[in-house]
C-alpha cells in the first residue's frame, strides 16, 4: 500500500489512541493491530467526516450504508484468521472499501462484492489510488456468494442476512472459515463458522453481538 497519509490530516496521537483502544477491548493478533495502524481509515470517507476517521465508531457512507466500527473491522479480521494464514478471500458488502482493504494486506487475494454501484466506483477509486492490487470487485448480489473463484479460504460478510446463506458455506474450501453477523435488525449475532476438513460439517461459534446493515437481495444501478 502506498503511504497517502497526508501530514497534519490526523496526528500520529489520535490514530495511535484508536491502536490502543483496540488493543484493551481484546485484539491481539499483532499482524491485525499492525495493519490497522498503517491503514489510513480518512480516505474511505467522505470528506465532510474524515476528521473522525479514528473515532472507534460506526459512520455513514451514503446510500443509508455505513463503515463499520474499527473495532469490529479489527474482530472480523482476526477471527478469519484465528485457524491459520488465508490465500483466498471473499467479502460480502464492499462498502467503503476499508475493510477489503484490511484484509487485502493479511492475505494474497481478496474478491469483495458490492450491490450499490456508486459506492462500489468508490472504492475502486481508494483501491487504485493506495495501490491495493490484489483485491477484484463486482457488482452483484453477494447473498449467492461469488461462485466463479469459489472455493475460499476464508468468506467474511459485513451485511447481516437472518439466516447463513447455504452458498457461503458451499463455497469454502475445506477447513475455510466464515464470519458473519446474523440475525434480526433488533437482534444480531456474530458468528464465526469452520467448515470441518473437506466435510459438510461445520462448528459454529457465537462471538458476540454486534448490528450491522441487513443483508439485501438484488442490485441497484
Ligand atoms: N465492509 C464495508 C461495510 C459496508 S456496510 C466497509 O468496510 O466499509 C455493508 C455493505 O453491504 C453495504 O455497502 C451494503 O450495500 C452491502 N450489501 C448489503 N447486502 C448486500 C448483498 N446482498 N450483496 C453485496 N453487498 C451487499
Amino acid at each position: 500500500m502506498v503511504d497517502l497519509d497526508g501530514v497534519g490530516m490526523t496526528s500520529k496521537r489520535t490514530r495511535e489512541r484508536l491502536i490502543q483502544r483496540l488493543k484493551d477491548n481484546g485484539i491481539t493478533d499483532q499482524k491485525v493491530i499492525n495493519v490497522m495502524r498503517a491503514t489510513p481509515r480518512h480516505l474511505f470517507l467522505d470528506e465532510a467526516l474524515s476528521h473522525r476517521a479514528y473515532e472507534d465508531t460506526a459512520l455513514p457512507i451514503s446510500y443509508g450504508q455505513t463503515i463499520s466500527q474499527p473495532y469490529i473491522v479489527a474482530l472480523m479480521t482476526q477471527l478469519l484468521l484465528s485457524h491459520g494464514p488465508l490465500k483466498k478471500v471473499l467479502e460480502i458488502g464492499t462498502g467503503s472499501g476499508y475493510q477489503a482493504a484490511i484484509l487485502s494486506q493479511l492475505v494474497d487475494e481478496v474478491y469483495t462484492v458490492e450491490r450499490i454501484k456508486p459506492l462500489l466506483i468508490r472504492a475502486k477509486e481508494r483501491f487504485r489510488r493506495l495501490e491495493l492490487d490484489n483485491i477484484t470487485s463486482a457488482h452483484n448480489d453477494g447473498g449467492v456468494g461469488w461462485p466463479e473463484h469459489a472455493p475460499y479460504d476464508g468468506i467474511i460478510s459485513t451485511a447481516a442476512p437472518e439466516g447463513v446463506p447455504e452458498d457461503l458455506l458451499y463455497q469454502l474450501a475445506p477447513d475455510g472459515v466464515l464470519v458473519i453477523p446474523v440475525g434480526s435488525e433488533n437482534h444480531q449475532e456474530l458468528r464465526l463458522i469452520n467448515r470441518v476438513g473437506d466435510s459438510q460439517n461445520y462448528e459454529e461459534e457465537v462471538v458476540e453481538r454486534v448490528r450491522f446493515v441487513p443483508l439485501l437481495s438484488g442490485v441497484t444501478r
